[in-house]
């Protein structure tokens, strides 16, 4: 009797002819965290992932990953047996001893091989008899049992299951392309890339900071932020920190005050437009919802688009603080952005921003910043590369 675990992929299921393509991706996720935590031996067919556990003592970690790969809806837990009755009967105890927490229950059979001597319907029955005779306290529930035990008959083996993690769905990790974030210490930014990350795409976050303004406890943070952004990526995510100093001072220096934020944004679309280009990636993710900040209205959510070559995408554009906040403590990002981290845009807010900027005012003041930098964006990159393990 062997130790298993069984994957079920999500959408993925919907797509024709280039599927293979997204499962190749989701198979290579999961392979990789069954590798670092020497797990056993993967394999696929039609539509599942199974993985062979020969090593239980990293299996309750590895959940922790293996639960947060995009393109996975649920991971079962299970045992593979011989097509023998009482050796199923086993391997249905030992999964609800293993199944805490369990009341009601419910057997759920499939003959995939019909010459195997007992029927679907007996099955159920009998293995619930035996289930009910070792597990005095449980009581069969066929409608919503804490637990369906999977019982599946194959040609050569037997499947006895059930499953342990609903997990986030989505599509795999850089199965969509690649893109840059915009990524501060606060909460929605991280909400935003990881919204992106569900629906497959690779990302490269870029922080701007202003040191010596800002210090080495803002970094940290940004880095613990990508950390766990990369929990969810396969072979962890590259961080650009990029020295925005000598623009910030001149935005303060030459132009109104109430233009600061809407300036700054812009100058970070500019250069975020450049590394993306020299990355081939496609767009520029922002924590931006509508209405939330003075810098979220839609007349300076338009002043700053328009700096930008490249699609913005912001996926929280519609969503309530609440309802960000309530995603970023799923993600586990929630924690790190709020803790006390000076970040370049507080330092340098103007006490009046403007709510409703126009695009041509925007301009002339962005002219004399432009003029005074010599119409060359000074900023320096530093990059770190941070895995998940
Ligand atoms: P967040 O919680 O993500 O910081 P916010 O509600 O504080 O968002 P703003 O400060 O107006 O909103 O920032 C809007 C967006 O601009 C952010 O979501 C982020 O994408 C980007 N941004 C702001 N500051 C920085 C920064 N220092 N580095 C990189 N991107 C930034
Ligand atoms: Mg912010």
């Amino acid at each position: 009797m062997k130790k298993i675990l069984v994957f079920n992929y999500s959408e993925i299921s919907l797509k024709k002819k280039n599927r293979k393509f997204f499962e190749d991706k989701l198979y290579h996720h999961i392979n990789n965290i069954a590798k670092y935590f020497n797990l056993g031996k993967t394999w696929f067919i039609r539509g599942r992932f199974y993985l062979e556990i020969d090593n239980e003592s990293q299996l309750q970690k590895s959940l922790e990953y293996f639960e947060k790969i995009f393109g996975i809806q649920s991971i079962f837990l299970g045992y593979k047996t011989d097509k023998d009755f009482d050796k199923i009967c086993l391997a249905a105890k030992a999964l609800t001893i293993e199944k805490k927490g369990v009341k009601t229950f419910k057997i759920k059979a499939k003959r995939a091989d019909k010459s195997f001597p007992i029927n679907s319907m007996e099955i159920n029955r009998e293995l619930g008899g035996y289930i009910l005779d070792n597990f005095p306290e449980l009581t069969v529930d066929v409608h919503t049992p804490d637990m369906e035990i999977i019982v599946e008959i194959h040609k050569n083996f037997s499947f006895i299951m059930t499953k342990i993690i609903d997990c986030i769905g989505g599509l795999p990790y850089g199965s969509a392309g690649k893109v840059v974030s915009l990524l501060s210490g606060g909460i929605d930014s991280p909400v935003a890339t990881w919204l992106m990350m569900k629906r497959g795409c690779e990302v490269i976050p870029l922080h701007f900071h202003t040191p010596p303004y800002t210090g080495n406890k803002l970094t940290d943070k940004i880095e613990r932020l990508v950390k766990t952004l990369s929990l969810y990526s396969v072979n962890g995510i590259t961080l650009y920190m990029i020295n925005f100093t000598q623009i910030q001072i001149a935005i303060k220096k030459y132009a109104h005050d109430k233009f600061t934020t809407i300036l700054s944004r812009r100058f970070m679309l500019k250069i975020a437009n450049n590394i993306a280009t020299n990355l081939n990636a496609l767009g520029i993710i922002t924590g931006d919802a509508l209405g939330q900040v003075a810098s979220q209205t839609l007349e300076n959510l338009y002043c700053v688009n328009e700096a930008s070559n490249l699609p913005v995408f912001r996926p929280l554009i519609g969503f309530d603080k609440q309802e960000i906040e309530n995603l970023a403590k799923k993600i586990g990002t929630y924690p790190i952005s709020i803790e006390e981290g000076i970040d370049c845009c507080h330092l340098f807010s103007p006490k009046n921003p403007e709510t409703r900027g126009k695009i041509d005012m925007v301009k002339e003041e962005e002219e004399k910043v432009l003029k005074a930098l010599n119409y060359e964006l000074p900023y320096e990159i530093e990059t770190k590369h941070i895995t998940p393990f």
